[in-house]
C-alpha cells in the first residue's frame, strides 16, 4: 500500500526569504485537512517494517531540523493528534544555518538537543540528515561513509534511541549511497521525488512530496493521491531538488531575493 510522504522544511509566520518554507497559516490548514479527511500519521520505520497499518495513513517529515519544527509545527501537530519524522544535520544542532546561507542574510536556528529529545518523547521519529548536508552522490566514498555513519552514532548517543532512517541532502543518492546506508544499519532512506531503480532498494529511496509556500492548496490535496497529477508533482520535485543542489543556482536565487 502506498502511503503519501510529505516533506516540510522551515515553518514561518510570514511570506518572504529564500529557504524552502511553508507559512504557519498554510501548515495549520494542511494539517487540519489531514485530520478532517481521517488520515493517521505513521513513522517511516513502521511503514517499511510492514507493521499493521490502518486504511488512511500519511507520513509527515521535516528536513534540516529547523527550530520552527519544534516551536511552530509541534503545537499544531499535537493539537490534531499527529506525529512527524525529523531529519537532523548533526553538526548544526543548536546552531544557525551556516551550512546553507554563509552570508547570514537569512539566519534560521536549528533545534537544540533538548528540543530534539522533547520531540522524541512526543513520539516523533528522529532521523539523520548527515553531519554537514553534502551531496552524497558527489562526495568521496570516505566522506560519504563518515556522513552516514557518524551522524547516526551521534544521534543515538545523544538521544538514547535507535536511528533507523536517513534523509539524503537535496534528495540525492546513488547505488553507492544505498550500499553505505545499508552497511551503517539504517532501515530506510528518503529522497525528494526520486525512487529506487533496483529491486530490494525501495525502502532506501522513499519518494517524498515537498510542500512549499508558493503552491495552491489544491496541490496539497494532489500530493495525498496516487495518480497522474501526483506523479507530475514528483517531476516538479525532482527539478527543484536538482536546482537546490546546484550552488550557482542557489547563489543567483539568493542574489535575486536580496540585492
Ligand atoms: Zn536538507
Amino acid at each position: 500500500m502506498s502511503v503519501p510522504i510529505l516533506a516540510y522544511h522551515h515553518i514561518q509566520a510570514e511570506f518572504g526569504g529564500c529557504l524552502p518554507y511553508t507559512t504557519l497559516t498554510q501548515f495549520r490548514r494542511q494539517i487540519a485537512f489531514l485530520h478532517d479527511q481521517g488520515f493517521r500519521s505513521i513513522s517511516i520505520a513502521d511503514y517499511v517494517s510492514g507493521a499493521e497499518l490502518g486504511p488512511k495513513n500519511v507520513i509527515i517529515t521535516f528536513d534540516d531540523a529547523y527550530r520552527s519544527a519544534y516551536t511552530d509545527a509541534l503545537p499544531v501537530l499535537h493539537q490534531f493528534g499527529f506525529v512527524a519524522s525529523i531529519f537532523v544535520i548533526t553538526k548544526y544542532v543548536d546552531d544557525w544555518n551556516r551550512w546553507e546561507d554563509p552570508s547570514a542574510r537569512f539566519k534560521v536556528q536549528h533545534c537544540s538537543w533538548e528540543e530534539l529529545r522533547e520531540l522524541a518523547e512526543e513520539g516523533w521519529e528522529i532521523g539523520s540528515h548527515t553531519v554537514t548536508h553534502p551531496n552524497l552522490k558527489t562526495t568521496s566514498s570516505t566522506a560519504a561513509w563518515h556522513e552516514v555513519r557518524y551522524s547516526k552514532e551521534v544521534l543515538e548517543d545523544r538521544l538514547k534511541r535507535r536511528v533507523k532512517v536517513i534523509s539524503y541532502p537535496f534528495g540525492c543518492f546513488n547505488d553507492r549511497t544505498i550500499a553505505l546506508v545499508k552497511k551503517a544499519g539504517y532501515e530506510a532512506g528518503c529522497t525528494l521525488g526520486y525512487s529506487a531503480k533496483g529491486p530490494g532498494d525501495q525502502e532506501y529511496a522513499l519518494s517524498r512530496h515537498g510542500v512549499y509556500f508558493f503552491e495552491p492548496f489544491g496541490l496539497f490535496r494532489v500530493k495525498l493521491q496516487d495518480n497522474l497529477l501526483s506523479s507530475l508533482d514528483q517531476v516538479k520535485q525532482k527539478l527543484m531538488a536538482a536546482a537546490a543542489q546546484n550552488a550557482l543556482l542557489r547563489f543567483v536565487w539568493t542574489k535575486q531575493k536580496f540585492l
